[in-house]
């Protein structure tokens, strides 16, 4: 390997060298899903993101401990601390017990992105799970004198942090610039400044989520989560700290304003966000009727989509692009997708029919850095996957006997192309398809032991595996050249 990691640090601005704080241990907290609503499209980016970070640390050989959280209350429907708790809302609607809703929606995420082919973290915590924790930290805040308490409610109080500390060094942004940018709302009335943030909220008697505390019964600020469980699972200073940029404020910024009250720092070596996917240039938004969940791509069932999409085509429509660069989505860029993944697949099952050679047509070595080259690169998979199908242009020729290949390059490329494609990017053979072709051999072995029977003369039992696989929804067709078969 010719180059070293890099990583584009939002903090700094620039990309820098990956140096983790404690080799080889790396500790990575990125920002999971507010879980009431199915998963999306919007879900599968950063999952997606972080998901090849994960994969190619530890292909680096560090030892990652991967922590993503489930914000499962305290995300309020905006972020002016206003509005009602997006989990106690739908369980309010649903009739459901808000635990209800969380399990419900935690279990479509984890399947969604096991179908995704999305590892899962080394540690998954819910917010819910961690109110003492939380609470705890109110009391530091509050005891070092950067919060104050008004009508049952914990805020920070932003006004004090700038005056000690740099405002804003992940965002850029001012006090100023918030304070003529935030409206003035009725129930900021008891904040002192509109851009102070809620670290417990006071709830209201219908508020269905909450907790007895000395600040009196309420529930935990999203922000506030983050710092208290990252900080459980990866100490007060970790290495990577990642999510959406639209998490980056006030999210991210609330975060940092949090820690640093109380642990005296930044609490991130590595700041990354993702960027975001547009829908034919339009942010995704439910208003506008343009909001496609990871169901509706899967099955087709959307009017934006002229046919279902694999989870595989997703995937690799995501990996395409450079995590930093938008990503815009149409029906047609997802068929350009669907038809690049293929030929990415077949490409990966071609090597092994390539006849080898005595001369080397194609550069191993130079392939491999230029890999190499691009992931270190603060990970550009767009870069990697054009180096791939370079590769697979070279083994298509091969195939044709146009270049040749040694059989040491056949067996190297071969690694590096299942190294490449299915270990770090995660692209693997759709599951739906893998399992229709298990169906497939299972019923050809079926079909065979049927012509055994046939061969014998024992009619009853060739008769029989006839009418129960007509049972469950197959049709045999017996002709001059044996059995077909296909579905009713
Ligand atoms: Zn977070």
């Amino acid at each position: 390997m010719s180059s070293k990691l890099k990583i584009f640090n939002t903090l700094t601005k620039q990309k820098e060298d990956f140096e983790p704080l404690n080799p080889p241990f790396v500790g990575m907290y990125i920002c999971g899903p507010t879980v009431y609503g199915d998963p999306h499209l919007g879900h599968a980016r950063p999952a997606i993101t972080y998901d090849l970070l994960f994969r190619y640390l530890k292909h680096l050989g560090y030892k990652v401990r991967y922590v993503r959280n489930i914000t499962d209350v305290g995300h309020l429907e905006n972020d002016a601390d206003e509005g009602e708790d997006k989990i106690s809302q739908k369980a309010r609607i649903e009739q459901l017990e808000p635990m209800e809703v969380v399990q419900y929606y935690t279990d479509r995420y984890h399947k969604f992105m096991d179908e995704l082919n999305v590892s899962p973290p080394s540690i998954e915590p819910r917010a819910s799970g961690h109110i003492i924790e939380q609470l705890e930290l109110i009391d530091e805040i509050m005891n070092n004198g950067y919060a104050y308490q008004s009508n049952g409610s914990v805020y920070f109080d932003v006004e004090k942090y700038n005056k000690t500390h740099q405002y804003g060094i992940l965002s850029g942004r001012t006090v100023e610039e918030q304070l003529s940018t935030t409206r003035k709302l009725e129930g900021q009335l008891e904040k002192r400044n509109s851009f102070d943030f809620a670290l417990w909220k006071k709830a209201n008697p219908s508020h269905i989520m909450r907790w007895r505390s000395q600040y009196g019964e309420g529930f935990p600020g999203w922000h506030l989560e983050c710092t208290a469980m990252s900080a459980k699972y990866l100490g007060n200073f970790f290495d990577i700290h990642g999510g959406g940029m639209d998490l980056l404020f006030p999210h991210h910024e609330c975060e940092i304003m949090q820690a640093t009250v109380v642990h005296g720092q930044n609490p991130v070596r590595y700041w990354m966000h993702n960027n975001m996917i547009t829908i034919s240039g339009q942010k995704m938004g439910k208003s506008l009727g343009n909001f496609i969940t990871l169901e509706e791509f899967f099955t087709g069932k959307h009017k934006l989509l002229e046919k279902a999409f694999s989870p595989m085509t997703i995937r690799f429509f995501i990996l395409q692009a450079h995590y930093r660069s938008t990503i815009d989505f149409s029906s047609e860029a997802l068929m350009s997708a669907e038809k690049g993944f293929q030929r990415l697949m077949e490409g990966l099952e071609n090597i092994d029919k390539i006849k080898s050679g005595t001369t080397s047509g194609f550069d191993i070595k130079s392939f491999k850095n230029k890999c190499y080259d691009a992931l270190n690169d603060d990970l550009n998979s767009s870069i990697l996957i054009a180096h791939l199908f370079d590769a697979i242009k070279a083994i298509n020729l091969a195939l044709t006997e146009t270049i040749s290949m040694t059989e040491t390059d056949i067996e190297e490329l071969s690694q590096l192309m299942h190294l490449f494609i299915e270990d770090i990017l995660g692209l693997v053979s759709d599951k739906q398809s893998s399992d229709i072709q298990i169906i497939e051999k299972l019923i050809n072995l079926i079909l065979e032991i049927r012509q055994e029977a046939k061969n014998k003369k024992e009619w009853a039992t060739s008769d029989l595996i006839r009418d129960k696989l007509n049972e469950t929804g197959i049709i045999i067709k017996d002709g001059k050249d044996g059995s077909t078969w296909g579905f009713i």
